[in-house]
């Protein structure tokens, strides 16, 4: 159910359906819009002697409704106006569009910080580098952890980007609290419900990518269980699905993007390097994801994509990744965002 609460209601108004609705047994999460204020009611769906329908009566509330859909905080009627997240002072989900970048992996102190001056210099908002990589084989690099972390931040903020990055594990939640900005959630743990949960305990701005095999409505519902916790930051990204085609490393899935956007307040970015695996298809299909009505971009850069540890074949090169920022500006201006 929702609450929603008049657009004049004061506080100790919407604090008194929190603790009504705390005492039935559901969590009440406060979500505060532009022009009004809903309270969120979650818990076990039970039966009707649970309903919330008094609430009706109390002061301040101009209506309850059902949430129909699955997902309850995720869906757009709680937040019609979309959300926007801050990462470490850059705004995703508003008009401007936000650009993430960097490379696949962090190799060396040398190529995190060459990669940090080519993709700021190449117009991105965010520095994204995988420090702890999950890999298809055990015997390929798996990413200089924890190491790895501490130099994607030192470049991060040398240059002034704020850093992204993916966790794997819960046992990790601290270190990427204290250093990261952003935590990936990758498509291999899309559906690691437990990691959700703890990282929904947390506030830090969460990117969750979808898994390969997920559905929309699964994909949701993997959101739903960061945001049940408490964490409102909450960045969906589209990455690519596995289908039967081979002559691309996934199919990137781009009604996914106007479907989200109507289904869910939570901002929609999408991954084009994962989601093509060859790097001459990153800009068109980057160029696609902005007219689809991408909040942001995800995008693979390396100072040296021959060398690469990870990745090599859909990474860009410095001076392709400034083209492809160069060919967005005019598609967002087309679609009324900006850069
Ligand atoms: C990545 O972002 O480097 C990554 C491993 O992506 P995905 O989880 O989408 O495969
Ligand atoms: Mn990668």
């Amino acid at each position: 159910m929702i609450v929603v609460m008049k657009a004049h209601a004061s506080e100790a108004e919407i604090q008194a359906v929190v603790t009504a609705v705390e005492e039935l047994d559901y969590r009440g999460h406060i979500i505060r819009g532009v022009e009004r204020t809903v309270v969120a009611c979650v818990g076990e769906e039970r039966g009707e002697q649970h309903s919330l329908g008094h609430l009706v009566a109390f002061a301040g509330v101009e209506q309850v409704m059902p949430v129909l859909k699955s997902y309850k905080l995720a869906s757009r009627e709680v937040r019609p106006e979309g959300s926007i997240i801050d990462v470490g002072g850059v705004k995703i989900g508003g008009r401007k569009i936000a650009i993430m970048a960097g490379p696949c992996a962090v190799e060396s102190a040398e190529q995190v910080e060459s990669s940090a001056d080519a993709v700021k210099a190449g117009g991105a908002h965010l520095l994204r580098g995988g420090a702890f990589k999950p890999r298809t084989s055990p015997y390929a690099f798996q990413g200089m952890e924890s190491e790895g972390l501490s130099l994607l931040e030192h470049a991060g903020r040398r240059v002034g980007l704020p850093i992204v990055s993916e966790i794997m594990e819960a046992q990790d939640i601290e270190l990427f609290v204290a250093h990261a900005d952003m935590l990936q959630v990758g498509a291999r743990n899309a559906q690691n419900f437990s990691l959700l949960r703890k990282l929904g305990r947390t506030k830090k701005p969460i990117l969750l990518k979808r898994g390969m095999s997920t559905r929309i409505e699964e994909f949701l519902m993997a959101a739903e269980y960061i945001l049940s916790e408490g964490n409102p930051n909450v960045v969906l990204c589209e990455r690519g699905i596995r289908t039967f085609e081979t002559a691309t490393r996934n199919t990137l899935d781009l009604n996914a993007v106007p479907l989200l956007k109507q289904m869910t307040h939570l901002p929609v970015i999408v991954d084009p390097s994962h989601g093509t695996g060859l790097w001459t298809l990153v800009k068109p299909m980057a160029l696609a994801s902005i007219a689809a009505g991408a909040d942001g971009l995800l995008i693979e850069v390396h100072p040296n994509p021959a060398v690469a540890l990870s990745d090599g074949p859909q990474q860009l090169r410095p001076d392709h990744f400034a083209e492809l920022v160069a060919a967005v500006k005019p598609v967002a201006e087309a679609v009324d965002r900006t850069m």
